[in-house]
């Protein structure tokens, strides 16, 4: 059994033991021992052994997995470096992970980059390889290292690697966010408000309910906008207005903000189809409308937001103003068409599309529609329809990437799956619907 002792930071194995072979592995023998190691733990019956030794393998479990995720990322910088992803017709390392894992996109993208910190950070990337670093402690440090920071906080490698080893993970990020202080502010303790402005962001988040939670910092000036809007908005609740239904003080902001935001939509050109100002899409099967979610082949989805339950959907029709550009399916791909009258996928139709779809069809893609380009599946040169169903919401990258390299795109109107093979047809992707 392999000798494992623990530090306050993190467990080690030192010895590698005699299963260690000195010549280079290949990669089928690395998949094999990967394998064999989660399986030996798998077959492990905690009730035969001390209480010394069952410490001993949760300690080499919790090393191993470090160790493995330490190299898992210079494998992931290798396979990104050489562009592996374009081999199953993904576009980014992210993408290929999302296609063959149950990944998340944030997860994907924090794999990759993970990885190159690592690259640039040699004292963390060894205490890492040696087990002596949780993933957690150097995620800490990938979190913050948004691009225009990442050279500070790699030039302060030694300190945080060593921090790494003996801290915890908060701390590690209380160390790091001092090193971004000196590069965001500038070196000064008290700076002026406008240096501060690139700090402004705003995020929104998935909640309880149905509701989602905003998130943000705002500048001066978008300060100084809210107030403004809040008070010219704002509409008192009528004086015969019950006291238990009365608004609270932040219930009329939320509503004074939405009533700002579609007289926005009301002046923006981009907010019209066909002439028609809309704020909001919505997709619903019809037997939705009806009240037989049962018997529904889709749930109902808005525009930007995409899957909502059907209760949500139909106290969204019931409440919203008239400006909801209402879309109604029998089931997903019911094939809408204007046959091949047209080469250009018609405003109406491209909101169809883009409610069926929500964004790149391309595998492991997440490219919202609204950047992608409509492409023919079946060319309008080749007798192809411009209809819903022969329209390939791509983005640019996997466009280019489909022509370049000749991937033939397939589409089951009943499943809604997308199907990719390749020229030699050697390889075949599927990539589900958007959340049906
Ligand atoms: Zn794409």
């Amino acid at each position: 059994m392999d000798t494992v002792y623990a530090t306050r930071g993190g467990c080690v194995a030192r010895d590698r033991g005699p299963a260690y072979d000195a010549a280079p592995p290949t990669a089928a023998r690395v998949v094999a021992a990967l394998t064999a190691g989660a399986d030996a733990l798998a077959g492990f019956d905690p009730q035969v052994c001390s209480d010394e030794e069952l410490g001993a393998v949760l300690l080499a479990a919790e090393a191993a997995q470090r160790r493995i995720a330490a190299h898992q990322a210079t494998t992931i910088r290798a396979f990104d470096q050489r562009d592996a992803a374009r081999h199953d017709a993904c576009v980014t390392t992210a993408g290929w992970l999302r296609l063959h894992t149950t990944m998340g996109p944030g997860a994907a993208k924090k794999r990759v980059k993970r990885a190159y910190l690592l690259q640039a950070m040699t004292h963390l990337r060894a205490a890492y390889e040696e087990g002596a670093v949780a993933t957690e402690q150097v995620d800490a440090i990938v979190y913050r290292a948004i691009p225009s920071r990442a050279a500070a906080i790699a030039e302060h490698d030694d300190t945080l690697a060593q921090l790494a080893r003996n801290a915890e993970p908060r701390e590690v990020a209380v160390a790091v966010t001092r090193i971004i202080d000196t590069v965001d502010r500038d070196g000064t303790d008290n700076p002026p408000p406008c240096a501060n402005d690139d700090l402004r962001g705003i995020d929104t988040f998935g909640g309880y309910a149905g509701l989602s939670s905003v998130r943000g910092s705002t500048t001066t000036l978008l300060n100084e906008l809210l107030a403004r809007t809040f008070r010219v908005f704002d509409t008192p609740d009528p004086a015969d207005t019950p006291v238990a239904q009365r608004r609270g003080a932040t219930q009329r902001r939320h509503d004074a903000l939405q009533a700002a935001l579609a007289t926005a939509l009301d002046h923006h050109p981009g907010a019209t189809i066909d002439g028609v100002k809309t704020h909001a899409s919505l997709f619903v099967d019809l037997r939705t409308m009806l009240g037989d979610d049962d018997l529904a082949t889709i749930r109902p989805r808005l525009g930007e937001t995409g899957v909502i339950d059907a209760e949500t959907a139909r106290h969204i029709i019931a409440t919203t103003n008239p400006t909801l550009r209402l879309v109604l399916g029998l089931g997903p791909w019911l094939p809408i068409t204007v046959s091949r009258t047209r080469r250009v996928l018609p405003q109406w139709l491209r909101g169809a599309s883009q409610l069926a779809h929500q964004h790149c069809v391309g595998p492991g893609c997440d490219v919202k529609f609204s950047r992608c380009e409509a492409d023919h599946r079946e060319p309008h040169c080749n007798s192809g329809a411009t209809a819903l169903f022969n329209d390939n919401p791509l983005c640019p990258p996997h466009n280019q990437l489909k022509h370049d390299e000749q991937w033939t795109l397939t589409f089951d109107v009943d499943t809604g799956v997308t199907t990719w093979t390749s020229a030699d047809a050697t390889r075949v992707i599927r990539v589900p619907p958007a959340e049906p």
